[in-house]
């Protein structure tokens, strides 16, 4: 089957879980065949959620199925709805993947011949390879680009940093081997990775925060030399609450446990955001790319906030657009606002999951399935970008923000 649809998660929890409020599972089995404390009604006061096992039939009134309730996993409903669909395989205009991870894919001809043959089914025309690839990495990378005829003006790369152990002296080596990067064909920095700000320690043996002065002669350069600083922060903020049936992700967490971040844990999502803010602000002649728009796609008022009081700070879209397909209108009159301030990217390279960006942002096609159910249980609206936005979403902001990108034959 290919989706629970927004009313399944809707009727699942409502069956599961009964209450928007329960925290326990219901009985096994989940109903109450045969009638049981729920079948007569069970009122309850105002304010109050219905108990386990039972939702709300009438205002006050629960109620239990008559039979057992299907589990979150197995309750698949068919959309009866009949709208016109218009499915988008490839790209209208020619795509930026600002967010690659085409792992081996770029360390060999053959790597590199797969990679075009999907970008080409795709209208990718370029992508930056977003994963830290410094040294002698780099090098090689390079080498095998610039020996492919065919790939050599469809991929970039970005360097990383070497995060370990900063401390005196750190900033000096950091931006010498930045500076070697750049030199070797190096075009940004990126991605970092969500380890910053939670995982590396300071030579010192202190958490290194994401604001960390000691980074300042780093970020600096990085605006020197022109390069945007392509950053993920932290995770998306159910990640950080409780695993109960009001969480959004509890089938993602339930599935992938190393995800769980314990509620206790420091810095929690609020304080890491509040550091990268910081560290935004504290360095507005550096260019920041925040990736998966920041964990803030669920939150546009929040992101706007941001991106007004810092005009250094731009977005990628890569894995939410579960959150800008759920809410078409809000997303519209964002990406409008900040059309010059948005660029594509995908995260996780699977050809067959780009024409779901594409129909999001190129149509007006009412709900319809996203392509992984557990991240989202509802469906997805297309956002109908008029042409000019998109073309500045798709390459032209990632063209006018990375310099060291192939400029020439785009459409105007
Ligand atoms: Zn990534």
């Amino acid at each position: 089957m290919r989706s629970v649809s927004g009313f399944a998660y809707f009727g699942a929890v409502l069956l599961l879980a009964g209450s928007l409020q329960a925290q326990q599972p219901p009985p096994a089995g989940g109903g109450r065949p045969g009638g049981g404390p729920g079948r007569r009604g069970s009122p309850i006061q105002p304010g109050e959620a219905c108990p386990p096992g039972t939702t709300e039939i009438r205002p006050r009134l629960c109620q239990g199925p008559e039979v057992a309730a299907p589990s979150i996993l197995d309750y698949r409903p068919r959309s009866t709805l009949v709208v016109p669909a218009h499915p988008v395989p490839r790209a209208k205009y020619p795509a930026i993947d600002f967010h690659g991870h085409p792992r081996d894919l770029v360390t060999s001809p053959e790597g590199l011949a797969r990679l075009a043959a999907a970008m080409d089914s795709l209208n990718l025309r370029l992508m930056v390879v977003a994963e830290n690839v410094s040294g002698e990495r780099l090098q090689r990378t390079m080498a095998t680009l610039r020996a492919s005829p065919q790939m050599k003006d469809r991929v970039r790369v970005f360097t990383g940093i070497d995060f370990r152990n900063v401390g005196p002296g750190w900033a000096e080596k950091a931006i010498a081997q930045l500076e070697a990067d750049v030199a070797a064909g190096a075009v940004g920095v990126g991605e970092i990775g969500k380890g910053f700000g939670q995982a590396y320690r300071k030579a010192d043996g202190s958490r290194l925060r994401l604001d960390d002065p000691e980074l300042d002669p780093l970020w600096a350069a990085c605006a020197r030399l022109n390069l945007p600083v392509f950053i993920h922060t932290g995770d998306p903020q159910e990640f950080y609450r409780p695993m109960d049936y009001t969480n959004e992700r509890w089938l993602e967490m339930a599935l992938f446990p190393e995800r769980r971040i314990s509620p206790d844990q420091h810095p929690n999502f609020d304080e890491l955001m509040a550091e990268r803010d910081n560290l935004f602000r504290r360095n507005p002649k550096t260019t920041f790319v925040a990736a998966h728009m920041g964990w803030h796609a669920n939150d546009l008022g929040r992101l706007a906030k941001l991106m007004t009081e810092m005009p250094n700070v731009h977005v990628e879209v890569g894995a939410v657009l579960y959150d800008i397909g759920r809410q078409p209108r809000a997303a519209h009159d964002f990406f409008v606002r900040f059309q010059d301030r948005i660029l594509f990217g995908k995260d996780s390279f699977q050809p067959e999951e780009y024409p779901y960006y594409w129909r999001v942002f190129e149509t007006r096609d009412d709900y319809f399935d996203y392509y992984r159910d557990y991240h989202a249980f509802w469906k997805l609206y297309g956002i109908d970008l008029p042409d000019a936005v998109l073309k500045k979403v798709y390459y032209q902001n990632a063209l006018k923000l990375v310099r060291g990108l192939p400029q020439g034959g785009w459409p105007k």
